[in-house]
């Protein structure tokens, strides 16, 4: 085969890259992972010690002391199939900075499953506002959201916009970040009586959906869970 006719080959059958390991590999139906790497983001599910309620890490037999602390009081059971670490961790952050859709194809299939059985009346992507979204070009949420829809069945509303710019939540202290979302977010549409799935990439502190929820119930929601992609735990790279 001569030079030309090899580029051409290898353009109509590019070597896809696992976006966890960068090891080149043959592209196999779209996946994002090679099965390496498929194995080690299994290997970081929410363990069993999680907070039923918030996920957060519990000892066993002791209530969740982010729970009695006051958690996240407007929302009312959290869901997350991964610990935002390792390949979890890189995923989220190839949501944000591309290639997009190969990522959030892993992560929202496993968010799926999470809530597979349970009501929902809307999933509502968590919302960038229209400077970041423009700088960005994809919302991470949004993106998720519409992967667990295609999943699930379940409705994309997108219910919120966020009315000011926050600054990036990992550059600040707990307390910092809560001021920093707090009121960030409105309710635009009319969600009276629903009960709604909140969808985020990734919980820290859960200032950013404790501020989304509250946003929504001030609306007339009936209720706000949240799904998010991966939950960071302490002591976890959870940046
Ligand atoms: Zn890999
Ligand atoms: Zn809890």
């Amino acid at each position: 085969m001569n030079r030309a006719a090899g580029a051409v080959l290898d353009l109509l059958f590019p070597q896809a890259r696992c976006l966890n390991c960068g090891e080149p590999r043959e592209l196999d139906a779209g996946s994002a992972l090679c099965d390496g790497c498929r194995a080690a983001l299994e290997g970081l599910r929410v363990p069993g010690n999680a907070c039923p309620r918030c996920l957060s890490p519990t000892k066993a037999g002791e209530p969740c002391g982010y729970c009695l602390g006051g958690g996240l009081p407007s929302v009312r059971a959290a869901y997350a199939p991964f610990l935002y670490r390792g390949a979890a961790r890189r995923l989220v952050v190839h949501l944000k900075f591309g290639p997009f859709e190969l990522a959030a194809r892993p992560l929202a299939a496993a968010m799926a499953r999470c809530v597979s059985g349970l009501a929902f009346d809307a999933l509502v992507p968590v919302p960038l506002h229209r400077r970041g979204l423009r700088a960005r070009g994809a919302n991470q949420s949004a993106l998720l959201a519409g992967g667990v829809s295609g999943e699930t069945g379940i409705p994309v509303r997108e219910a919120l916009v966020k009315r000011r710019e926050t600054r990036r939540q990992s550059s600040l202290s707990a307390r910092a970040r809560e001021t920093n979302v707090r009121l960030a977010f409105k309710a635009r549409d009319n969600v009276r009586g629903l009960h709604l799935l909140l969808v985020d990439d990734v919980r820290t502190t859960g200032a950013t959906a404790q501020d989304c929820a509250r946003a929504l119930l001030a609306a007339g929601a009936e209720a706000v869970s949240l799904l998010t992609a991966a939950v960071a735990w302490p002591g976890g790279e959870d940046g």
